[in-house]
Formats: structure tokens, sequence, C-alpha cells
């Protein structure tokens, strides 16, 4: 099959850099086989644009994300630009790509590799076989609500503040996307929200109640986010697809990237009503392991298979990524992070190469 879409690749900062570049070389190597037609595009955002104009997010990198059909983001952020107001700072680039291309839906698949069992800090009979897809609502909710900031009382003292704010559109779209996605798996769908304490999530149970209805083959449960949580170390073969707000799915998706062994397996895309996507590892820069070589590339060229499957419509090409993944796991190569004993310690560019060789 051959297509043509257009690529804009943003490495970031820190390990971004390190783990685009072997998700660069994956897709160079489809397009060489001809499975894929792919323009690439490189531009700057987070700290790398701060350094160079001054912004985390430059106009033309936003007009260049607009123009795509998809988006490969590495990482942004690290203790050099911690000082810089927080309209500068690098994670601001992010929030703006996030909101500015309105994706609205994050999807976290918490999937454990069946060679990597050992590599989770649970035990294996609790994780293995997981397979949990996390929707996040990610333009709305606490991160973005207004009025927030940060404020200084008669008296001096000062107080921060932020809004909890979702919308029954906000709320039915998203509820709306984990339905879809849950026919095409275990039709299962958790809800988790806060309801017995913040009104914004009585009302998010409430109309994930009334979309659900539109699916009658889902079973639709409810969580409380502190149960969810537990749930999640606990028994967490237990879900199949949740859904929740922004911030509590930004915390849960970290901690069942965990289960899974670690947060480098882990890839994500994000969603707009009109398909175009953003696709990313869920970890950050990694600054404490940044330039050394060693982060672990597989979240970012898994997420290059969402992209495939979910923006590029090349599903096949998706597949043979996630395959020759399990491939270079199932030969024995690992990265510090998922390191076990008896495997084979490759650095990150020995990592994609495997992959590539092995697609
Ligand atoms: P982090 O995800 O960068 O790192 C957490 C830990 O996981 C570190 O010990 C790191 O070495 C390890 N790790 C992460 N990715 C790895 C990989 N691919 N291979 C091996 N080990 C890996 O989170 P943090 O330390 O809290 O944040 C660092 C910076 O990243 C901060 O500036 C933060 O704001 C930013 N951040 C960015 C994003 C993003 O760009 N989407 C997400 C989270 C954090």
């Amino acid at each position: 099959m051959t297509l043509s879409k257009k690529v804009l690749v943003l490495a970031g900062d820190g390990i971004g850099l390190e783990i685009v570049a072997e998700a660069v070389k994956v897709l160079r190597a489809l397009q060489a086989a001809g499975s894929i037609e792919v323009e690439l595009e490189d531009a700057l955002v987070g700290g790398a644009a701060y350094d160079a104009v001054g912004d985390p997010l430059p106009e033309a990198t936003m007009a260049a994300a607009r123009a795509a059909d998809a988006v490969l983001l590495g990482a942004v952020g690290g203790p050099k630009w911690e000082p810089l107001h927080i309209s500068k700072r690098p994670e601001k680039g992010l929030l703006g790509l996030r909101a500015g291309l309105g994706l609205f839906a994050n999807l976290r698949p918490a999937i454990l590799y069946p060679q990597l069992a050992e590599a989770s800090t649970l035990r294996s009979e609790v994780v293995s076989g997981l397979d949990i897809m996390i929707v996040r609502e990610l333009t709305g909710g606490i991160y973005f609500g207004q009025p927030r900031g940060i404020e200084t009382l008669p008296g001096g003292e000062r107080r921060g503040f932020n809004t909890l704010v979702y919308s029954e559109s906000e709320i039915e779209r998203i509820c709306r996307t984990a339905c879809e996605i849950a026919m095409k798996r275990d039709r299962r769908v958790c809800s988790v929200d806060k309801a017995n304490v913040l009104e914004s999530t009585e009302l998010w149970r409430e109309v994930a109640t009334r979309t659900a209805r539109d699916y009658p083959e889902i079973t639709l449960t409810h969580m409380y986010v502190d149960n969810a949580a537990m749930q999640l170390v606990r028994a967490p073969k237990q879900f199949d697809v949740m859904v929740t707000t922004n911030m509590f799915g930004d915390i849960l998706s970290d901690c069942a990237a965990m289960l899974t062994g670690s947060i480098g397996m882990l890839p994500s895309a994000a969603l707009n009503a009109a398909g175009q996507g953003m696709y990313e590892p869920i970890h950050g820069s990694a600054p404490d392991i940044a330039g050394r070589g060693v982060a672990n590339p597989l979240a970012t060229i898994l997420s290059v298979a969402m992209m495939l499957r979910y923006s590029l419509g090349a599903p096949a090409a998706a597949e043979r990524v996630e395959q020759a993944v399990s491939r270079v796991l199932d030969q024995g190569l690992r990265t510090a992070d998922i390191m076990s004993d008896g495997m084979r310690q490759v650095g990150t560019a020995e990592m994609g190469d495997a992959v590539v060789a092995a697609l």
C-alpha cells in the first residue's frame, strides 16, 4: 500500500533527541521497504525552541503541526528551564500543541510484554497478560481551567489556585471515544472520577452513564480515583478500558506504566475529532540519563506503530513494528531500564537498529 502523509517530527529536549532518532529510523525503513510513503519535517518545541527563539511553541512549529497528518514528539523539559516563568517553560509547548490541535483524547495502552514479566515490580502472576487502555481527557480539566494563578492576599500571604471544570460536551466526546475503543476490545469501560467530593466529576459520572447507553454491549462501571489507584496495583487485570479526567489520567497512567516494567515501554496517542494525532512516549525528557545513549527507544517506536494505525492508515505496518519490537525482546536485547539476568544490555541506537533489522 502506498500513501503520502506528512509527519512533523518534534524531538524536543533531553532523551527526546536520542529516542526520536531511533523512531525515525523505523519510519525510514518502512518507507524504504515501500510499506508507507511519508514526508518527514523537523521543528523545534520545548526548551530547545525557547533557547532558539524565546518561545517553547513557536508559531512556525504550530503551523507545521496543523499542516501535518501526524506529529511525532520525543519529550520536553529539563532542570535548565525550570526557573523560567510558567508561560515560557517547555511544558507550555506541549500543552499548547494539545490545545491548538484540539487533541482531546489521549490513548495510553499499558501492555505487558510476556518477555518483561520479570521487569515489573509486581509479582508476575498479578501482571502477566496485562492489557489496559487508559483513555485520558487531554484538553480540559484542571490543567486548562480558568481562573488559575498565584495571588498575594491582603497581609502578604500568597495563595495558589486552579479550576477543575468540565462541560457536558467535553465529557461526552471522551466517553464516546472510550466506548468506541472498548467495542474493539473486551467491551468493558471503567469511568474513574471523584464524584463523592467534586461536582465537576459528579457531572462526569452522569454524562458517562448517559453516553454509554448508546453502546448497549458495553459494561460501564464507575470507580473513585483513590480506589482505582489501589486496584491498579492490587488486581490490574480487572480493567479493560479506563476513561478519566486529564489529571487523574496523568497519574493513573504512570502508575499503570510501572506495572509493565518500565515507563520506557509505553507509547501514547493524542487524537482530535479529525483523526489527526500526536504520538509520544508517556515518559518525560529524563534529564538524569540524557546524552548518554542509554534511554529506551521502544516507547517512541511503539508510538510510531500507533501513528501508523490511527493517523496514517497503515495498520499492517503498525503490526509489523509491534512484532519487530516483540522479536527484539525475544532475542534478549534490553536497555538498562528493562535489564534482567541473562539478557544482553544494549544502548539506545543498538536497540533501534535491532528493531529495524527485525522489521
Ligand atoms: P521522566 O519520565 O523524564 O523520568 C522519570 C524516570 O524514568 C527517570 O529516572 C528517567 O531516567 C526514567 N526514564 C524515563 N524515560 C525513560 C526511557 N525512555 N528509558 C529509560 N529510562 C527512562 O520524568 P521526570 O524526571 O519527572 O521529568 C523530567 C522532565 O521531563 C521534566 O522537565 C518534566 O516536566 C518533563 N516531562 C515531560 C513530559 C513530556 O514531554 N511528555 C512528560 C513528563 C515529564
